[in-house]
C-alpha cells in the first residue's frame, strides 16, 4: 500500500517540471482489487478512482458513495453503447469515449439527463488494431464532432502500446490536445506516470502501483 509515497512522487514531478502543485489529479485504479485495500485507501481520505468494468463498480460504489463524502469514480474501460445509460448514472467522468456512436448515445443522455460526465476521448496513439480508441489522424474530427454535439470534453487519453517508449504517446496526446484546445490529459500509469507529467498530464491512472498486483483469478 503506497498512496502516499505515489502521491509524493506526483508532487516532486509537478515540481521539477515546472508545474503548480496539486494541478495534477491522481486516479487510483481499484478495478479487481480486494475491497479491504480499496478500502483502506478510502480511509486515508484518498477520493478519486478509477474503474474497468459497468458492473464491477455498480456492485462497489453506490454504497462506499454513502458512507465517504466527495467519492468520484471514473470509467476507464471499453464502454458499449448499450451501457452508456448505466456508466453516466455510476460514474463522474468517462475516459473511453472512443467512436462516434458512443458520442451520440452519451450526446442524447446528457440532453435527457440536463447533466453529463466529464469526457475524455480515447486516442489510440500506437494505432494498435486490438485497442480502443480513435486513430490519431481522425481526432482532429472527432473532437470538432463531439463540440457540435455539446459535449463537454475535458480531455483526452491514451494508453501507449507496452512495447513502446511511452514519452512519444505522451507527446502525441498533448500536441493533438493543444492544437484543439483541449485542456486535459489522461495518460500515465503506474510505470509511467512521472513521464506523463512531464509532457503535461493533467489525469495519471495508477493501479498497482497503490493497491499492488491484480489477481484475475479471484474474479
Ligand atoms: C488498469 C488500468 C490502469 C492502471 O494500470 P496500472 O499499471 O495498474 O497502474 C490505468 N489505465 C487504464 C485504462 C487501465 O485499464
Amino acid at each position: 500500500m503506497s498512496l502516499v509515497e505515489i502521491t509524493s512522487r506526483i508532487r516532486a514531478a509537478e515540481e521539477k517540471n515546472g508545474r503548480i502543485s496539486g494541478s495534477v489529479s491522481l486516479i487510483a485504479v481499484s478495478k479487481v482489487q480486494p475491497n479491504e485495500r480499496v478500502l483502506s485507501v478510502l480511509n486515508l481520505g484518498h477520493r478519486v478512482f478509477g474503474e474497468n468494468y459497468v458492473q464491477e463498480a455498480a456492485d462497489k460504489w453506490p454504497d462506499w458513495r454513502t458512507a465517504f463524502s466527495g467519492v468520484s469514480v471514473h470509467m476507464l474501460g471499453p464502454l458499449q453503447t448499450n451501457k452508456a445509460r448505466q456508466a453516466v448514472e455510476l460514474f463522474d467522468a468517462i475516459h473511453s469515449v472512443d467512436r462516434p456512436k458512443l458520442a451520440k448515445t452519451l450526446a442524447r443522455l446528457a440532453q435527457e439527463r440536463g447533466a453529463c460526465p466529464e469526457l475524455f476521448l480515447q486516442v489510440n496513439t500506437g494505432a494498435e488494431p486490438q485497442k480502443a480508441g480513435i486513430l490519431p489522424s481522425d481526432a482532429d474530427g472527432f473532437i470538432a464532432e463531439c463540440r457540435s454535439m455539446d459535449l463537454p470534453i475535458t480531455g483526452l487519453m491514451c494508453i501507449p502500446p507496452v512495447d513502446e517508449e511511452p514519452s512519444l504517446h505522451f507527446a502525441l496526446l498533448a500536441k493533438i490536445a493543444e492544437r484543439n484546445g483541449v485542456d486535459g490529459l489522461s495518460m500515465g500509469m503506474s510505470d509511467d506516470f512521472e513521464k506523463a507529467i512531464a509532457f503535461g498530464a493533467t489525469h495519471v491512472r495508477v493501479g498497482s502501483a497503490i493497491f499492488g498486483a491484480r489477481d484475475y483469478s479471484a474474479r
